[in-house]
Order: C-alpha cells, then sequence, then structure tokens
C-alpha cells in the first residue's frame, strides 16, 4: 500500500533510542540517497517528563533532522515491551508495509528489558514475515499461524529482510563493525536535542536527567571511543551475527598497527 520499499528500517523500543544508537548512520544512508525509516514499539507514556503528545511531535522533529522516509510508532505498553504472538504480528505488518532490505535491532542483552525484549522481538518478526502462509490479519488473536491461501490483504505479501544488525551501543559489548557519522555526529546531536521535553534543562527529574552539556559530553566520548577503534574522529558501533566476506585485501578498512 506505501510508495517504494524502504532499504533501512531501524527498530527501537523507544522514541529517541534509535538517535542515540544509530541516528548517524541513518542519516549518512539518507545523505546517500536512500529510503531509512524507523519504527518505535512503544509510545513514551511512561516517561517522568512530557505527555506521549509531547513525544510524537518531537520524534517527527528528529525523523526530519535525521532525513528519514517514514517514521511509524506502535501501541506496546511504554515499559512492558513483550515478546508475544500479538506484538510480533504488529511488526511483521510494518515489515511486509515498508519491505526494507536492512533492519537495524537494538542488541540483545542490555540493563533495560524493553531494549533487549525489543531485540528478540523483532528478530522473530523478521523471520515470520517471509512466511507465505502467514497472514498477519487473520492471525492477530490467535496462537497459530493459520493458512490462508487467497485474500492475503494489504500486508498479506511475505518479505523477509535481506540483512540484519544490531546497535550494540547500550551495551559494552566489541562491535564487529563501527560506522563512520564523523560528519553527521553534529545533527545526530541535535536530532536528539529535538526531545525537549527529556533534554533540556529543567526541574522534574533533575535527579535522573543530565543537563545538555552533560548529554553532551558523554554522547561525544562514545562517538569518539568508537571512531577511534576505526580510525575516524566519531563513529556508531554494531555488530553482525554473520562472518564478513572479502573479495580484495588491499581494501579491508581500519589499520593494523
Ligand atoms: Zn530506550
Amino acid at each position: 500500500m506505501s510508495s517504494s520499499p524502504l532499504d533501512i528500517l531501524a527498530l527501537a523500543a523507544h522514541r529517541d533510542d534509535v538517535e542515540q544508537t544509530c541516528g548517524g548512520t541513518l542519516l549518512k544512508m539518507a545523505q546517500r540517497g536512500y529510503r531509512t525509516g524507523i519504527l518505535d514499539l512503544t509510545q513514551g507514556e511512561m516517561g517522568t517528563r512530557g505527555s506521549a503528545g509531547d513525544r510524537a511531535r518531537e520524534a517527527a522533529d528528529a525523523a526530519r533532522i535525521l532525513g528519514t522516509s517514514w517514521r511509524g510508532a506502535l501501541d506496546i505498553p511504554d515499559g512492558r515491551v513483550e515478546n508475544t504472538w500479538d506484538n510480533r504480528l504488529k511488526v511483521v505488518r510494518v515489515l511486509r508495509e515498508q519491505r526494507p532490505r536492512v533492519v537495524i535491532l537494538p542488541y540483545w542483552k542490555g540493563r533495560h528489558p524493553d531494549h533487549y525484549t525489543a531485540s528478540v522481538l523483532g528478530y522473530e518478526a523478521c523471520f515470520l514475515a517471509g512466511l507465505t502462509k502467514l497472514d498477519p490479519d487473520a492471525t492477530a488473536n490467535d496462537d497459530s499461524p493459520q493458512h490462508t491461501p487467497q485474500d492475503a490483504g494489504a500486508t498479506g505479501n511475505p518479505h523477509r529482510p535481506f540483512k540484519i544488525i544490531y546497535a550494540t551501543l547500550y551495551y559494552d559489548v566489541r562491535p564487529t563493525f563501527v560506522v563512520d557519522i564523523t560528519e553527521q555526529f553534529e545533527a545526530r546531536f541535535e536530532a536528539l536535542m529535538a526531545y525537549k521535553t527529556q533534554f533540556s534543562d529543567q526541574e522534574a527529574g533533575k535527579g535522573i536527567f543530565p543537563a545538555r552539556d552533560e548529554i553532551r559530553s558523554r554522547i561525544e566520548a562514545m562517538a569518539r571511543f568508537y571512531g577511534l577503534l576505526g580510525g575516524v574522529t566519531y563513529a556508531e558501533p554494531f555488530l553482525q551475527k554473520e562472518v564478513g566476506l572479502v573479495d580484495d585485501l588491499t581494501l579491508i578498512p581500519v589499520k593494523s598497527i
């Protein structure tokens, strides 16, 4: 039903997760002419500051800064992201509508249960989305997939992403590759700052929310650390489960000694 397929879709539990973990990469891909998208599983209604409506507007502003072609949010309860059949089907519908070639998921370990649950939920949805005989609209309230040979509907055409990669910034794990975001770092920071209810200097929740300068130095330190690993100024870390495939040894990037 939608226009052309997305090249890259980043999925995350909360609004502003993508901005923190892979926003620079999404912007870089958009600048190269790729169609990028963001799927937030929740709408942020449990946040200490601001309403879900505030966060929706802020998410739209951030998406504009990152140059994304599409952004959507599901209605999974904030703080209660569970890997249920119904939730997997919600993600399946989006995958079949947007048809991304690459999906960026959160890393599968972490401090926040919503983050690591979103990872497994996202992976399983990517698998299910490719099942020809699965009709997410016919089985939404059921416990088992049903066979629907005809009348598949808008989200009935199977689609499985070619590549799944994991954004690892929230967890202390060695990435398998980093993306150079030196050129995109400032815009990515502005995309995060678009969440004014979360990140501006204000009274509510002062103890848990650091001020803008503090956030900037933390974000810069992380980006510099991963940049150092890749021999560039700023980078974002990722992990792929597959091995890397090399065609020409002389073109492998990142200096050894
Ligand atoms: Zn989060």
